[in-house]
C-alpha cells in the first residue's frame, strides 16, 4: 500500500483485529452484489469506501423516482439511467480505487455461475425468491459464503451461509425453494432506513469475511423489526435433505 493507501485505510488499520494485514486483504477481495437498491446500495458504498478490490454490480432494472426513497446510490439527476450504471457513478466518487464493473441485465443462471465463481463473498440484495435461490445453488456450487438480506416493511433479515465449511447450512436449508410469497417484495412498502440497516450489515459480514475477522453470522438468521427495533436471533441449521446441498 501507498501512503495515499495507508492514510485512506488508516481508521481500519488501527484496529488491531484488521491492521495492514486485513486491509491487505480486503484489497485483494472480489465482491459480487445482486441487486443495487435498498440493500445493495449501502452495502455496495460501504464496500467500496472500505477500499475492496472489485464490486461487480449486478441489476437489470433502471432508476425510477419510487426508488430514491431509500437506494442511495442514485440521484433524481440519474433517472432512467441502467442502476449498475448509476452505481458505478457513485462508487467511483468514493473511491475510484474499487473497479467497479456494472452489470445492467438480470443474471440468468449461467451468467451467475461464471459471476460467482471468480467471487471472494457474494451479497445478495435482491428482491425476489427465484434470484435468491438461482445465487444460492451457484454458491453451493462453487462453495463460496454468501451473505443474504431482506427488507420489507419494518421487517429486516440477515444470514450468513458460508459454504466454504461442510457443515453449514444453504439458503435453501432455510428457505425451500417454492415454498416463499412470490416476487411480492418489489411492489411492497418498506420504511428507507431499514434497508440502510440491513445492506449495512451484510457490508460489514462480507468485510469480516474478506478480512477474515471475527465471527460471522455463519448459521443464524438475524431478525429486525424496526418498528419496535428490537433485533433477534435464530440458530439454522443445514437440513440433511435439502435438495439443494445435500451431498455437497
Ligand atoms: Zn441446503
Amino acid at each position: 500500500m501507498n501512503d495515499q493507501e495507508l492514510l485512506r485505510y488508516s481508521r481500519h488499520i488501527l484496529l488491531n483485529e484488521i491492521g495492514v494485514e486485513g486491509q491487505q486483504r480486503l484489497r485483494e477481495a472480489s465482491m459480487l452484489v445482486i441487486g443495487a437498491g435498498g440493500l445493495g446500495s449501502p452495502a455496495a458504498f460501504y464496500l467500496a469506501s472500505a477500499g475492496v478490490a472489485r464490486i461487480t454490480l449486478v441489476d437489470g432494472d433502471r432508476v425510477d423516482l419510487t426508488n430514491l426513497q431509500r437506494q442511495i446510490l442514485h440521484t433524481t439527476e440519474r433517472i432512467g439511467a441502467p442502476k449498475a450504471v448509476s452505481g458505478q457513478a457513485a462508487l467511483a466518487a468514493i473511491n475510484d480505487a474499487v473497479q467497479v464493473v456494472p452489470i445492467t441485465v438480470r443474471a440468468d443462471e449461467g451468467a451467475m455461475m461464471q459471476l460467482v465463481s471468480s467471487a471472494t463473498v457474494v451479497l445478495d440484495c435482491s428482491d425476489n425468491f427465484a434470484t435468491r435461490h438461482a445465487l444460492n445453488r451457484a454458491c453451493v456450487a462453487h462453495r463460496k459464503p454468501l451473505v443474504s438480506g431482506a427488507a420489507i416493511r419494518f421487517d429486516g433479515q440477515v444470514a450468513v451461509f458460508d459454504l466454504r465449511q461442510a457443515e453449514s447450512p444453504c439458503y435453501a436449508c432455510l428457505f425451500p425453494p417454492g415454498d416463499g410469497e412470490d416476487e411480492l417484495c418489489a411492489v411492497m412498502g418498506v420504511f428507507a432506513p431499514l434497508t440502510g440497516i440491513i445492506g449495512t450489515t451484510q457490508a460489514a459480514e462480507a468485510l469480516k469475511l474478506a478480512a477474515g475477522i471475527g465471527e460471522s453470522l455463519d448459521g443464524r438468521l438475524l431478525m429486525l423489526d424496526a418498528l419496535a427495533m428490537r433485533w433477534h436471533s435464530v440458530r439454522v441449521r443445514r437440513d440433511p435433505a435439502c435438495p439443494v446441498c445435500e451431498g455437497r
